[in-house]
């Protein structure tokens, strides 16, 4: 989407892909940043759709190096071991996005910037006027009275996600990779037949074959309720368990 959004107004976008095992290249980047001298740099932390978290010693050596403002984009931050909420407002070209989207409210639209106060007064005059609704604020609102539901729900996906990790990992044909996200992203034999199979079995999954070079037979698998996983776990094994 951030390609997509740059072209579409316009801007010219460099996207630099990461290191085959998903971590950041720090090189990469930063030469990336010297030769094109960005207005913007965009950063998932964690990322998607891979799910890891870059270094926080590599994210602050791009800001350092970046010339114009950096976007470090927080919408699976709630599943995450380190945030960069406690530096916004502090460093002036820094901004973290959050959503409620990945946190059960991805219909209501919401979600919010933070920065310092020069720079969220410069956004404020190009966000369109009234750009949330009353009704969505106070849905938003009201969800947030249940927060400790919601942390509570976060907490047990995340314990599902180390669950569900650990247990395909037993499987020598899947590749698996860190997740600080809801999802994990693996590299399986076939994606296409994994994600027909589940699919049949009524489970939909993110086939993420043909998305980027280094997604080859990559799928993303959201983390669900215990006994979803469950029924996922149970489809991976009927495939794989005797590979
Ligand atoms: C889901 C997602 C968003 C934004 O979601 P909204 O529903 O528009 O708030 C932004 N960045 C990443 C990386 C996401 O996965």
């Amino acid at each position: 989407m951030y390609r997509v959004n740059a072209e579409f107004f316009g801007l010219n976008y460099v996207g630099v892909p990461l290191h085959s095992d998903f971590t950041l290249d720090l090189e990469a980047m930063l030469a990336a940043i010297h030769t094109h001298q960005p207005a913007l740099v965009f950063l998932a932390y964690p990322n998607n759709p891979t799910g890891g978290r870059f270094e926080r010693e590599q994210m602050e050596a791009i800001i350092q190096a970046a010339p114009g403002i950096v976007v470090i984009d927080e919408a699976y931050g709630a599943f995450s071991s380190d945030s960069f909420l406690r530096q916004a407002g502090t460093i002036d070209k820094l901004v973290v996005l959050r959503t409620l989207s990945k946190i059960g409210f991805a219909g209501l639209r919401v979600g919010y910037a933070a920065g310092a106060p020069a720079l969220i007064h410069e956004l404020r005059k190009i966000i369109p006027p009234y750009n949330v609704s009353q009704l969505n604020l106070a849905a938003a609102e009201f969800a947030m009275k249940y927060r400790p539901f919601i942390l509570q729900h976060i907490n047990q996906s995340m314990g599902e996600r180390e669950r569900m990790r650990t247990a395909l990992r037993a499987y020598d044909c899947v590749e698996d990779f860190a997740s600080e996200a809801n999802f994990l992203t693996v590299r399986v034999p076939d994606a296409q037949v994994l994600f027909d199979t589940l699919y049949a079995n009524k489970i939909l999954i993110k086939n993420l074959h043909g998305t980027h070079p280094l997604l080859d037979q990559c799928v993303r698998i959201t983390i669900g309720l215990p006994e979803q996983n469950q029924a996922v776990l149970r489809v991976i094994d009927e495939l794989y368990g005797n590979l």
